[in-house]
């Protein structure tokens, strides 16, 4: 197998947003029983993009995680094609709202599709249910929301993001020496191994403010994040919130910071 062994074809889910920056990018796999990978959210411009490319529909749908951007598609896919399978890591009380049989998808199952199998990865961090897609023969990759270039990937602490989960995701995939990494959000990733590189830099560096701010009496999460963020617009600050909670998670998991209500101080 060689790198262009994967050709995998781009196709947007048609919806800028402010969660969403320029919108989501799905991907398919075409040939005999096509996959596509993540559903976008039923915009009828995906749907013709999608029955362009693969007149018959996907065989098969795999969703890498059940964000509304990635998953709200599938019952409009299902309704159009009535013979494609929905495949995900089981999150069972989120999936429900997405009315279409969901299959079970496991860490190291393999999935086959016109360009060889898939494996798959369970990567949590960004959600409990996060997956990654790994093309061994071209060493590529499609990591949904594990990367996105130019930017850092959102931790929601308080609804499902687990940053220590998220840095050993970041580290499993390194260890993998991907070359290409297709992303949910934003351009191609040529060189994900550095990306990966600097995520776990910033994180260091971030983790290493809030134990600053902590060892210097700031005690709450919104004080840290006022003391961290410089210029922090109203608008970011619960985004912002969630990170440095996401931070004090890890902290209080590694032993380093105790909660005690909503004050935190160092352990
Ligand atoms: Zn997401």
């Amino acid at each position: 197998m060689s790198l262009a062994s994967l050709r995998p074809i781009p196709l947007h889910a048609g919806n800028p947003g402010p969660f969403t920056g320029e919108g989501n990018w799905t991907y398919l796999i075409p040939g005999d029983a096509p996959v596509l990978i993540d559903a976008g959210v039923g915009q009828a411009s995906h749907l013709d993009a999608l029955a362009a490319a693969a007149p018959a529909g996907p065989g098969r749908v795999l969703v890498t995680h059940v964000h509304t951007d990635h998953a709200t598609g599938a019952p409009a896919i299902a309704s159009r094609w009535p013979a494609a399978e929905f495949w995900k890591w089981p999150w069972p009380e989120k999936d429900a709202r997405f009315a279409v049989p969901w299959r079970p998808l496991r860490d190291g199952d393999r999935v086959a599709t016109p360009a060889d199998d898939l494996e798959v990865i369970h990567t949590p961090g960004h959600s409990p249910d996060h997956l990654a897609f790994w093309h061994a023969g071209s060493r590529t990759v499609f990591v949904g929301d594990l990367l996105v270039l130019g930017t850092t990937v959102f931790i929601p602490a308080s609804s499902g993001g687990n940053l220590s989960d998220y840095l050993r995701s970041l580290e499993r995939l390194l260890a993998l020496e991907p070359v290409r990494a297709w992303p949910a959000h934003g351009p191609v990733i040529e060189d994900p191994a550095a990306l990966i590189r600097q995520y776990l830099d910033h994180r260091r560096q971030r983790e290493a403010q809030v134990l600053s701010a902590l060892a210097s009496g700031v005690s709450t999460a919104d004080a840290i994040t006022a003391a961290i963020y410089f210029r922090l617009t109203p608008a970011l600050a619960p985004m912002a919130r969630e990170s440095v909670l996401a931070h004090l998670h890890k902290l209080e998991q590694d032993g380093r910071a105790r909660r005690d209500g909503e004050c935190w101080t160092v352990a």
